[in-house]
């Protein structure tokens, strides 16, 4: 059975006279992988906290099936990367890429078991033992993608991963994204201004006046999704699950 991993019904989110998002339904299965495009100020970043569970809805229903209600969501099975700069200053690079698992209760074994591997993959090693404030954008940027991915959640939010990396680093950091999720089998919704990057998602949602429209990507996938996948996504009862 493919487990359904969020599932939302009219999600409306206003700040003040402010709206930010109108009427959202959707579902994300996992497996999904979905690029969440629209212009600047649609609603996007804030889609993205009220799906990770670290904001509310004004109104409608979020539920996550699979993982449980919202206070237990967090960190290990659902990860931000978010879109502002997020790592604590007084910790170095390491110590804020191993923060979730110290906060899943892991020691020093377990903290540099899980980060190694991604710190030698994200080109870090070098940085791993620097402030925050003495690297850069783009570094601290992977470093937050390391930090979302440490513990295997099986839900990823990546906010506009790329928007501080030159472009091969960009596609660098979205073939890791593509060869981590393709062995987790974790979701990835990928929120990004970039046409070239939606493009290799197999799904696009698209913030439009603050509506989401889920539709399937037209072009070429780069991903091809599985029969049973599909059926599940139009809610039909999946003929094989993996
Ligand atoms: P996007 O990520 O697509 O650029 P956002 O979700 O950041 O869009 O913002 C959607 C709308 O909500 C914008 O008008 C933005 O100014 C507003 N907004 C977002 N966060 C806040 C906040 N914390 N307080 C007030 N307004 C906000
Ligand atoms: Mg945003």
């Amino acid at each position: 059975m493919t487990d359904v991993l969020v599932r939302a019904r009219g999600l409306t989110k206003a700040f003040g006279q402010v709206a930010a998002i109108a009427d959202a339904t959707f579902t994300v299965i996992e497996g999904d992988q979905i690029a969440l495009v629209g212009p600047s100020g649609s609603g996007k970043s804030s889609l993205l906290h009220i799906i990770a569970g670290i904001d509310q809805p004004t109104d409608g229903i979020i539920e996550w099936p699979a993982l449980g209600p919202a206070d237990t969501l967090r960190p290990a099975q659902v990860a931000v990367a978010f879109q502002a700069p997020s790592l604590l200053p007084p910790l170095t690079v390491a110590e804020n890429i191993a923060l979730p698992v110290r906060l899943a209760g892991g020691g020093d074994k377990a903290a540099a078991a899980a980060t190694g591997p991604l710190i030698e993959r994200l080109g870090l090693s070098d940085i791993a033992a620097k402030l925050p404030e003495e690297i850069s954008g783009g570094q601290a940027q992977r470093a937050g993608i390391a930090r979302a991915l440490v513990t295997a959640p099986r839900l990823i939010l990546a906010d506009e991963p790329t928007g501080q990396l030159d472009s091969a680093t960009a596609a660098d950091l979205m073939d890791f994204l593509f060869e981590h999720v393709d062995l987790t089998y974790a979701a990835l919704i990928v929120a990004t201004h970039d046409v070239g990057l939606a493009g290799r998602l197999p799904l696009r949602w698209q913030m439009l006046d603050h509506r989401l429209q889920t539709e399937a990507f037209t072009g070429v996938p780069a991903v091809t999704r599985t029969g049973a996948e599909t059926a599940a996504q139009a809610g039909a009862e999946p003929t094989c699950s993996s």
